[in-house]
């Protein structure tokens, strides 16, 4: 029987972000630029330890599921796990967010087994400056090829940039990309998490300014677009659509609607704390489903009012983005 779960501050909580993996094939400058020290395997949940705690949660009224990572797509099986999530009764929607490197080899599955919509991360347009960004060589191209290649085959495809100080000239080229193409491009604020605290950022409304340069008459576009906190906008000149996410300087947390799962079975409330609750291990030890399903309730009752980015003293959570699931 599904429900809604209501958090304390009667918030409704419909949204999950699964961390599939702490691996990636990048080293984002402001993610991982060293890497990091991966997770043993043996910590890292099996496919079907996912899958039990996606059934809890769409008991309790979570129906939407991004997967990511790390890099999702570079864990063996992952479009397997993606078809069951997809098949399993009571899921809405389930989407993905990829760095796009494997994106081209695997869109053709990911449409037939019917992804919600793919997110392709992508900071900066030049073949030099990306592979200065991502720490790889030659992945531009690729990653170019895989949208298009999910366009083509009517995948609901977007953009995620986060708002660098060093790629802020970027802002235009990679908005253009719209102009052209049924694709939504949305720019996030660096958030000072992990080596992002270190990495100098531009706010969303110096953005929002410098695309009025180009799309003066942007506005509020009146549909509500994906599950998250993004502000939509729209111009007549503009197929697609610009999304903002102020996730620093103007907090959503009055209408936060998720909870993330970490690769080794942490259900954490916010990305700020490193409070969670182990449903990993209340699996591996037996307890049972109703020793999740208490565990998964309680999670939910303590998610904080609000995240602390202007407050980084309260902060608690230390790791990188990627070992969180971003
Ligand atoms: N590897 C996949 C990717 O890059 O899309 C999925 C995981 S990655 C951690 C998810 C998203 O988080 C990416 O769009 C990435 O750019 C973003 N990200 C990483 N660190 C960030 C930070 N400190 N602030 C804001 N976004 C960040
Ligand atoms: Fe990998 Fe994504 Fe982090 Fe870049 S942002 S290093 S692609 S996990």
């Amino acid at each position: 029987m599904t429900m809604k779960m209501m958090d304390s501050y009667n918030r409704k909580i419909t949204y999950m972000r699964i961390s599939i993996t702490d691996r990636c094939n990048f080293r984002c400058q402001y993610c991982m630029p060293n890497g990091i020290k991966w997770v043993e395997h043996e910590k890292i949940m099996s496919y079907e330890e996912i899958l039990t705690i996606c059934k809890i949660a769409v008991e309790k009224g979570i129906v939407n599921f991004k997967v990511t990572g790390g890099e999702p797509l570079v864990r063996a099986g992952c479009l397997g796990f993606l078809r069951k999530l997809k098949q399993m009764e009571g899921v809405q929607t389930v989407t993905i967010t990829t760095n796009g490197y494997y994106l081209a080899e695997v869109a053709e599955e990911l449409a037939e087994i019917g992804i919600d919509g793919v997110n392709v991360s992508l900071d900066v347009l030049d073949a030099e400056r990306f592979d200065q960004i991502t720490g790889i060589k030659g992945g531009k191209d690729r990653v170019l090829e895989g949208i298009r290649k999910c366009m083509a085959l009517g995948l609901k495809t977007k953009i995620n940039a986060v708002l660098l100080k060093e790629t802020e000239d970027q802002i235009i080229p990679l908005a253009s990309l719209a102009k052209d193409n049924k694709i939504d491009i949305k720019f996030i604020e660096i958030m000072p998490v992990g080596y992002g605290r270190k990495t100098p950022g531009v706010s969303a409304k110096e953005a929002l300014e410098r695309l009025r340069t180009e799309w003066p008459d942007l506005k509020v576009a009146t549909k509500v677009r994906g599950n998250g906190p993004a502000i939509y906008y729209e111009s007549r000149d503009l197929i697609g659509k610009i999304g903002l996410i102020h996730a620093v300087s103007n907090p959503f947390c009055e209408d936060c609607n998720r909870v993330r799962l970490t690769s080794q079975g942490v259900l954490k409330p916010c990305l700020c704390y490193e409070a969670g609750v182990n449903l990993g291990a209340i699996l591996r030890s037996g307890e049972g489903v109703d020793a999740l399903r208490e565990a998964f309730d309680r999670a939910i009752t303590e998610k904080p009012e609000a995240h602390c980015f202007s407050h980084l003293e309260k902060m608690t959570e230390h790791k990188g983005m990627s070992e969180i699931g971003g």
